[in-house]
């Protein structure tokens, strides 16, 4: 099993995650993009030659618990996502993830949009 998805199995949601501590100048990362309401930083574990993650400041522990009323910052995630894509110079595409629960593969327990780009990726995803 590969790495990342042995970590969804046992990750647990609730709760401080690392992104926390990232948002909050806790521990050191470099910031790609920051506004009022979210952040932008290479994944340490990078999948595809660039792999960005952007993080909402509010912790949406996941997609399934999202709200209708996060609906402009989840519409502003995807536009910081392009934003981000453009900057990384994808121009021939890229591809948006956010994985939910544990059969999605999910890790960290603070919503978050993948952006991973150049490669060719292939579809249907493992
Ligand atoms: P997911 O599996 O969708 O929850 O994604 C979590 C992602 O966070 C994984 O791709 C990890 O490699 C990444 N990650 C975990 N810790 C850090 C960190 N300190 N800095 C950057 N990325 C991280």
């Amino acid at each position: 099993m590969a790495d990342e998805t042995a970590k969804a199995q046992i990750a647990q949601p609730g709760g401080d995650t690392i992104f926390g501590k990232i948002i909050r100048k806790e521990i050191p990362a470099t910031l790609l993009y920051e506004d009022d309401q979210c952040v932008a930083f290479n994944d340490v574990s990078p999948q595809a030659p660039t792999h960005i993650l952007v993080v909402p400041k509010k912790p949406i522990v996941q997609l399934s618990q999202a709200e209708e009323g996060d609906a402009a910052l989840l519409g502003h995630l995807m536009l910081v996502a392009k934003k981000v894509a453009q900057e990384a110079g994808l121009s021939k595409g890229y591809r948006i993830v956010v994985n939910d629960g544990p059969d999605g593969g999910q890790s960290v327990y603070h919503i978050h949009l993948h952006v991973l780009g150049g490669r060719t990726l292939k579809w249907p995803p493992g």
